[in-house]
């Protein structure tokens, strides 16, 4: 306890100072010995022990436990200046960064297709609202014409070093140049176009190449047709969402097609060979087997769409959909009714669980 710190002797102050006096005297001291202004081989040591001492006189309750013991349990560990220097100053030692180049935005646009256009590929025109380097001033913001000169505010550098005079004495502050924004260079009279900006708002026509087999929600990338960088900065890439229209006749499922073919009840009992549409045009001839059953499925091989990036491509799955006729014609009515007679009651041995089984293959489309 003998080499106890005395803080009040430390800031020249009574153990009876205000906050007032204390925070007035340790300004005064603060000045005299910031190791920014005292260049002494003591000074950052001392200037340590001040803060330290104000520290511990400014916390009513710190304060407190010092007045009584003589000490304030727990060292203050190590402490940055800059901290104190900001809850003094509000101000920022923090050095900036000169802004160099700076690379375009990337940018993000969702465009539909047709189905079609998934399964053969396609190449389109996008209309792509975004900033390009101005045609006038070819992105130095200056007018045709008319020179550019080193910024006098930070000589070209592009960093303002601002000296603050303050309670600890002179600092230096660093930071991005206000009139320049950072690039060094002012002009003498603004691009009329671009208003000095360097970069003018454009809708540009950009062809986009949609291979074949790309699938709703899939996204392409175009490099280098976001938005212009600046000062020589990269420009950003464009990311083009793809979303997939829905078609008349077919579902995708993964790179398989689905399609619905209708089936009269004589057609599904004694087979038959039907055309059914598919999403390149010719019709496919499909082999629909006698006793064929509502919802039962027949896949056509290779009418699918590609498999992106590869080879090969999915099928056509054609779902049967046996339509019992609504309205009959005198004569069908005739037939259907010989049939009938002829058949007698119909068959009731297949039990329930059967029926329902076969009600979710049909309507699961298995
Ligand atoms: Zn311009
Ligand atoms: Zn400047």
């Amino acid at each position: 306890m003998a080499t106890q710190t005395d803080y009040y002797a430390l800031l020249g102050v009574a153990r009876s100072a205000t906050d007032e006096q204390i925070r007035s005297a340790y300004r005064k001291l603060a000045r005299q010995y910031h190791p920014d202004v005292n260049s002494a081989s003591d000074a950052s040591e001392r200037f340590k022990a001040i803060t330290e001492a104000y520290e511990v006189l400014t916390d009513p309750q710190r304060r407190q436990r010092y007045d009584m013991f003589g000490s304030t349990t727990g060292g203050l560990g190590d402490f940055g200046i800059g901290d104190l220097f900001e809850t003094f100053f509000g101000g920022d030692l923090r050095r900036r960064e000169p802004r160099g180049p700076m690379r375009g935005a990337d940018l993000r646009m969702e465009i539909e297709i047709d189905l079609i256009d998934a399964v053969q590929g396609r190449e389109r025109v996008i209309t792509v609202p975004r900033l390009e380097t101005c045609e006038r001033c070819h992105g130095n913001g200056a007018e045709p014409g008319t020179s550019t000169s080193t910024c006098a505010t930070c000589n070209g550098r592009g960093e303002v070093r601002q000296v603050q005079q303050s309670v600890f004495g002179r600092f230096v502050n660093v930071s991005t140049c206000p009139r320049c924004g950072g690039a060094g260079k002012t002009v003498d009279k603004q691009c009329t176009r671009c208003r000095g900006e360097g970069r003018e708002r454009k809708d540009r026509e950009i062809g986009l190449s949609i291979p074949a087999g790309i699938d709703d929600g899939q996204q392409l990338r175009v490099a280098g047709e976001g938005e212009a960088g600046m000062r020589g900065g990269p420009t950003g890439d464009l990311y083009v969402l793809i979303r997939l229209k829905e078609h008349a006749l077919f579902r995708r499922e993964g790179d398989d097609l689905v399609h619905l073919a209708r089936l009269s009840p004589a057609q599904a009992a004694l087979g038959d060979e039907i055309g059914v549409p598919t999403i390149e045009g010719p019709e496919a001839k499909v082999r629909v087997p006698a006793g064929a059953q509502h919802g039962q499925m027949v896949r056509v091989r290779g009418k699918g769409v590609p498999h992106l990036g590869g080879s090969g491509r999915g099928d056509q799955l054609v779902y049967l959909d046996v339509v019992i006729p609504r309205t009959l014609t005198k004569e069908e009515r005739r037939l259907y009714g010989q049939l009938r007679d002829m058949e007698g009651p119909t068959s009731q041995d297949g039990d329930s669980q059967d029926f329902f089984g076969r009600m979710k293959d049909a309507m699961g489309g298995g």
